[in-house]
């Protein structure tokens, strides 16, 4: 069924691109005035229903998403800004307290909405001095926002937290969208996405992983977004460079290497890193050494050190720990970390960064926080016994990202939640 998406909102391209491809993007001409005395959940509400509806109407047959965002001060609706003095009001009206960000969605087919949802989010802003107000709303980035700032952009900084969803306070919550749609027969995702499908959720998971940096307090730019292409053709991790992507991650050499290859070829990635996330065979790890700038999956001497012998710029290492001591995983026994660390740092033309993880397949949400928060733990405690080079924490996939980024990742490895399922011929990880 054909999917419309009735806003020109870039940032709800992107998060449609997670939910439904391929769709079309026609925004709809409403009058966007709050009538007297409407209440702001109303107000949102109706915005999002008359702009599905009115797309509706030139396309019956296909479904229509409508949506509007506002931020809500004191009971009064910020939309955006006239210009830069508008912008500057509007922040100073936010600047050190709470404010609520109403994201409505609704979904039309023939005429009708026949689906809606309002999501909430409470955002905290810390106090802003007048001059970041000043240099903040002299950007470009506030004028097509509503309230005047973008979370995953510029005013990041001014985030203390946020209560409810990050895709909110984006502009399209997305897990609700995605239930309507379902409900309502969209079809999911290809598993073979275009260039332009990855491009756009590159983008929107970079943002959502820098928002939700920002949400728990921690810098944007604090957790890097590893892209993991594997089972995917190499055209695939072309795509993501382009897009901006420049830390990908493999599970197997020779998929790297194949991979590197081709995006070289295409004129990219001289200043792409690569991340062997997958176990590495003592046998692999001289072509290994000259393909991979970060190894996540180290969890024996002997690898650390056959990777020493052919370091050529000093390369990254991080020990792998297996918390949950699941005997299906890999990774060092976590009291044996700190013995492991210290005989491969001992290691010339080799750095140990940090430590990674994999959470458990399948465990409950506390249960996966568990994991992320032991890992951190003994991460702090090596630290404390003279490790202080272990800055990184490379835990989270598309799976359990959320959590991992709660808990302190500084590295997600993310797969399907880019590039969309692997096919089943793809070899597992
Ligand atoms: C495959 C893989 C990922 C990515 O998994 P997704 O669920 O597709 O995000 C991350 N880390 C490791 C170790 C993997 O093997």
């Amino acid at each position: 069924m054909q999917v419309i998406l009735a806003s020109a909102s870039p940032r709800r391209r992107e998060i449609l691109a997670r939910i439904a491809w391929p769709f079309e993007v026609r925004p709809a001409d409403v009058d966007e005035s709050q009538h007297a005395g409407e209440d702001p959940e109303a107000y949102v509400q109706r915005l999002a229903g008359e702009k599905a509806v009115v797309a509706s109407r030139k396309t019956p047959d296909a479904l229509v998403i409508g949506a509007d965002t506002s931020v809500v001060v004191d009971g009064r609706v910020l939309g955006k800004p006239a210009d830069a003095a508008d912008a500057a009001r509007m922040l100073a009206d936010l600047s050190g307290r709470a404010h609520r960000v109403l994201s409505a969605v609704a979904v039309a087919r023939g005429g009708h909405v026949r689906r809606s949802f309002l999501g909430r989010s409470d955002v905290k802003f810390r106090k802003l001095a007048d001059a970041e107000i000043a240099a903040y709303a002299a950007s470009e980035e506030p004028l097509d926002k509503a309230g005047a700032y973008s979370i995953q952009g510029g005013a990041g900084t001014f985030v203390r937290a946020v209560e409810g969803s990050v895709t909110c306070v984006i502009g399209l919550p997305l897990e609700e969208t995605a239930a309507m749609l379902e409900e309502l027969g969209a079809a999911s995702p290809l598993a073979e996405l275009p260039d332009e499908a990855i491009a756009l959720r590159w983008r929107s998971v970079a943002a959502e992983v820098a928002a939700r940096a920002v949400a728990c307090g921690r810098p944007a730019g604090s957790v890097q977004l590893v892209t993991v292409t594997k089972g995917h053709p190499a055209r695939v991790a072309s795509a993501v460079v382009a897009a901006g992507g420049r830390e990908l991650g493999e599970n197997y050499v020779q998929e790297a290497r194949d991979k590197r290859e081709f995006v070289g070829r295409a004129g990219a990635g001289e200043d792409v890193r690569w991340h062997l996330i997958g176990n590495l065979q003592r046998n692999k790890a001289k072509l290994a050494a000259g393909l991979f700038d970060v190894v996540h999956t180290i969890d024996r001497f002997e690898v650390a050190a056959a990777l020493a012998k052919d370091a050529v710029a000093p390369l990254q290492l991080l020990v792998q720990v297996n918390v949950d001591r699941d005997p299906a995983k890999a990774g060092v026994a976590p009291e044996a970390a700190a013995e492991l660390v210290g005989r491969v740092r001992a290691l010339p033309d080799l750095e140990v960064v940090g430590l990674m993880t994999v959470g458990r397949a399948g465990a409950s949400p506390e249960g996966v926080r568990a994991t992320f928060a032991a890992l951190r733990e003994l991460r702090d405690a090596l630290r404390e016994k003279g490790h202080e080079s272990l800055r990184e924490l490379s835990m989270g996939m598309s799976g359990d990202y959320h959590a991992a980024i709660e808990e302190g990742a500084t590295l997600v490895r993310l797969g399907t939640a880019i590039v969309g399922p692997r096919s089943r011929a793809a070899r597992g990880g």
